[in-house]
């Protein structure tokens, strides 16, 4: 799979996350840089599954750039992912600290960003019982 170099803290127009490792320190994140920003090591880019714990959610009412207002009042999130980094990203409503979620993607206007959704609870395999669904 190649691996996208991202230029900044979004997709970089693909849909996909990718987190870099130390190669040196194993220390974990998220923005693009071309050493490891705690010892200097170099790095190696991953694939996120884009699966995490939501850490904080807030609404945005007044955008920050002028493209932004029509999508406004929206909803940022910062996640902690599971293969141990935090990111931000765009966020469905009625999301609560401590949801687990997945991360899609939505296009604002050209920008292509990671927008967070609850996970769906896993199907553990068990049979419907009649008495549960009245
Ligand atoms: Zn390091």
């Amino acid at each position: 799979m190649s691996i996208p170099l991202h230029h900044d803290d979004w997709t970089g127009g693909t849909e996909a996350i990718v987190f870099e490792t130390c190669d040196a320190c194993r220390k974990r994140w998220y923005f693009t840089r071309s050493r490891c920003p705690t010892c200097g090591g170099s790095v190696t880019r991953s694939p996120s599954r884009g699966e995490g714990t939501l850490c904080a959610v807030t609404t945005v009412s007044r955008p920050p750039a002028p493209e932004l207002r029509a999508y406004a009042p929206y909803r940022i999130a910062l996640v902690e992912i599971d293969e141990g980094f935090r990111m931000m990203g765009h966020a469905d409503d009625g999301l609560a600290v401590g949801d687990r979620v997945r991360s899609g993607y939505r296009r604002l206007g050209s920008v292509l960003v990671p927008f967070f959704s609850a996970m769906k609870a896993p199907l553990t395999g068990a049979p419907l019982r009649r008495e549960s669904l009245t």
